[in-house]
This record gives C-alpha cells, sequence and structure tokens, in this order.
C-alpha cells in the first residue's frame, strides 16, 4: 500500500503499518482472553470507528461473548462542542452484564465520559475501556482506560475505521495528516512594478521555485504551442487570458515542481477565481498562500517604466502605451481587488515599490521574514 494518500483535500503519510496495528491488536486480545475467562462479557462498539477493530477482537477472543453496539455524536458547530449525546443506544439492556467498551481512539476522553455515565445508569455489573489508539498529551479525564492497542502523539490519525469526513475508514494502516513547512508567496501589484526583477532575487535569497504566469505564456508564444496561439491574443490586447486555461496550467507548473519548498507566485493570482483556485490546490499539499507581498507604485512610474522596459524586453504589450494603459486599468478593474481577498485573511502585505533594486529586496524580505 502507498506510503502518501489524499482524502478529499488532503494529504496523509503512513504512520502505523498493518503488522502494527495487528501486533496491537492482538496484545488487547491476549490480555482479554486471560482477564474475562469464565466470563461472558459483552462487547460494546463504539460505532462507527470502532467496527474494525471491534471485529478484529471478537474474532481472537475464546469465549462466549455477546455483541452490542452505541452510537455518540458531539454537537459541531455550537460552543456546546465538549457535550455528547447518544445517537443509538445499546439494545439490549446491559444490566446485571459485564462491558467491555471497545473504542477505535480516546483522545479528549468526552465521548468515554459519556459513555461511562450510560453504563452507570444502566446498572452493569462491571465494565473496562479498551482502546486500539490513545492519545495521552489529549486526554483530559480522570478514568482509567484498561487496555491500549498503541499510545499515540496528539496528530490527526485515519484509517482502520477512523475516518476523514467519512473517508479512510477500509485502510489497513494507519496515516496521519502530512505536515507541511511551505513558504508560499504571492508576489503582487501592477504591471511594471518590479515583480519579475524582485522575484529572481528572492527565489535565491529563500530557496523558492519561481513561477511567472506571463513567462509561461511567452515560452509557449515562443514556441508556437496550442497555448501560446490562444494566450497571444489576448496579452496583444493586454487582457487577460481565461480563468480556466491559466489555472489549467498553473496547477501544471505547481505539480512539475512537486519537491520545491515553496514558491514565488508572479502574476498569478489575477482574479477572485484563480485566487479560490490557488487555496485549493495548495490545500491538497496541507499548506496555503503564506502571505500577498504587494509592490505599491504610482501609476505614471509604471507607464515609464514600461516604455522604458519596451525598448528592449522585445514585448509587444511593452512597446505599445495604449496596450499598456490597458494593461494597468485592467489590474484595477479584475485583479486589484484581491488585494481585499487577502487583507480578509490577514495576508496582505504592502511595501513601497519605489527605490533601488536591493533597497526594495530589504523591504520585502523584512516582510518575508515574519511570514
Ligand atoms: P505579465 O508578464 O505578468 O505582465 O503578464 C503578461 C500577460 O500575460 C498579461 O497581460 C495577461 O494577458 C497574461 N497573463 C499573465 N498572468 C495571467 C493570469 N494570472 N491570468 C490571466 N492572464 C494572465
Amino acid at each position: 500500500m502507498k506510503n502518501t494518500i489524499t482524502l478529499h483535500d488532503l494529504s496523509f503519510e503512513k504512520f502505523i503499518t498493518k503488522t502494527n496495528v495487528q501486533h496491537a491488536v492482538n496484545g488487547v486480545a491476549v490480555r482479554l482472553n486471560e482477564d474475562y475467562r469464565g466470563k461472558c462479557p459483552v462487547f460494546l462498539t463504539v460505532l462507527n470507528g470502532a467496527f474494525l477493530f471491534s471485529s478484529e477482537l471478537i474474532k481472537k477472543f475464546d469465549h462466549d461473548c455477546e455483541l452490542s453496539f452505541i452510537k455518540v455524536a458531539s454537537y459541531e458547530g455550537t460552543q456546546q462542542s465538549d457535550e455528547i449525546h447518544t445517537v443509538m443506544g445499546a439494545e439490549p439492556s446491559l444490566k446485571g452484564r459485564d462491558v467491555i467498551v471497545v473504542e477505535d481512539i480516546v483522545d479528549s476522553g468526552n465521548t468515554v465520559e459519556t459513555i461511562i455515565k450510560i453504563l452507570k445508569d444502566e446498572e452493569v455489573a462491571s465494565f473496562k475501556i479498551a482502546t486500539l489508539l490513545y492519545k495521552p498529551e489529549a486526554y483530559k479525564k480522570p478514568y482509567k482506560i484498561d487496555y491500549i492497542g498503541l499510545e499515540v502523539p496528539n496528530d490527526f490519525v485515519v484509517g482502520y475505521g477512523l475516518d476523514y469526513n467519512g473517508l479512510g475508514r477500509n485502510l489497513t494502516s494507519i496515516y496521519k495528516l502530512k505536515e507541511s513547512t511551505m513558504t508560499n508567496l504571492v508576489l503582487f501589484g501592477p504591471p511594471g512594478a518590479g515583480k519579475g526583477t524582485q522575484a529572481e532575487v528572492l527565489k535565491e535569497k529563500y530557496n523558492l521555485v519561481h513561477i511567472s504566469t506571463g513567462d509561461v505564456f511567452r515560452y509557449n508564444i515562443k514556441n508556437a504551442t496550442e497555448l501560446g496561439t490562444l494566450a497571444k491574443s489576448y496579452i496583444d490586447k493586454g487582457q487577460l487570458v481565461p480563468d480556466s486555461v491559466t489555472i489549467k496550467m498553473l496547477n501544471a507548473e505547481v505539480e512539475k515542481n512537486a519537491d520545491a519548498k515553496g514558491f514565488i507566485f508572479d502574476g498569478f493570482p489575477r482574479t477572485e477565481a484563480q485566487a479560490e483556485a490557488l487555496a485549493v490546490l495548495l490545500a491538497s499539499k496541507n499548506t496555503g498562500v503564506s502571505g500577498m507581498v504587494a509592490l505599491e507604485v504610482d501609476d505614471e512610474v509604471l507607464v515609464q517604466r514600461l516604455l522604458e522596459r519596451g525598448k528592449t524586453s522585445g514585448r509587444a504589450d511593452d512597446a505599445d502605451e495604449a496596450v499598456i494603459r490597458n494593461r494597468i486599468k485592467v489590474y484595477y478593474a479584475e485583479t486589484a481587488i484581491l488585494k481585499g481577498f487577502y487583507e480578509k485573511q490577514d495576508k496582505y502585505h504592502g511595501v513601497d515599490g519605489v527605490g533601488t533594486v536591493s533597497e526594495i529586496t530589504d523591504r520585502l524580505s523584512k516582510v518575508i521574514d515574519t511570514l
């Protein structure tokens, strides 16, 4: 089985192998066989997560036993998230029985506490708690957990009955959420603000992969690809290439650099749809945009800079003042709103974009070092 898996939008890495899970189940079974010799306990399985552990456990249990099931749920999304209610009660009555509660995982202990209250109300003869996984760092309750398969740190885990939004229960190994240490910068600002120049310096300084959507389009135009021909019709007029085309291309560029420590996105996102697509893409790598760093430069300075650059850049869209002004207009009409998009997430950082290259790098670095 694979070492890394994706469930919905998140990646998980293998944490406990199938063999080690089996060892843990066996260990609990051996102890139960000793402790319940001559008794006929009821295994009370806590649904849904514990069903796999429970089914393996009872197959290894050598004495008579009965089965019962209980389902409890927390009131998620409310302030009483610690409060738990019964969705499905144990049948038939557990009164006077020796009960083995079977749990997949004990973390805060809220579920265990609820079940113990139920068992006391039912006047059981005795009860013990058996769990496959136990998180000592998260457990806050005074009740003894009698049988523990494995102790695990306080990570989010899936597999062997445990799920992430419904998926992962059928995995035979246990996986934990992959941590990300990536730095992903959105370098922002109007055309001519100096994004490309700064990206060249910053990518070396921070060991990041620089993706300039404008550069990728120009590469495609030069090589007369289908994408290039399509993009050219928009670029020559100073308009934006449609989102669907740009997003697909950006995704492919990111996937080409699977081992990157992080990215500098230059010229992307330029619309809200692109910003949302970027969030989804990075979430699939358990990461996100670390911050938007924006170079702020006056419009007239931009026009002069671009006309100057047009003398040597060979870019048709830099040579014509009308196209330049249209690019700046498109920036304010369609792209500038992204300032608000990232401001809402506390990720917008404006930097004065007028000065020498190294002065501006220093200003950007001061921001990046805090992200
Ligand atoms: P740039 O090199 O970033 O100034 O981009 C040059 C041109 O490429 C823009 O004027 C657009 O026509 C096109 N382009 C680059 N990035 C994007 C994007 N994220 N969305 C749509 N069009 C883009």
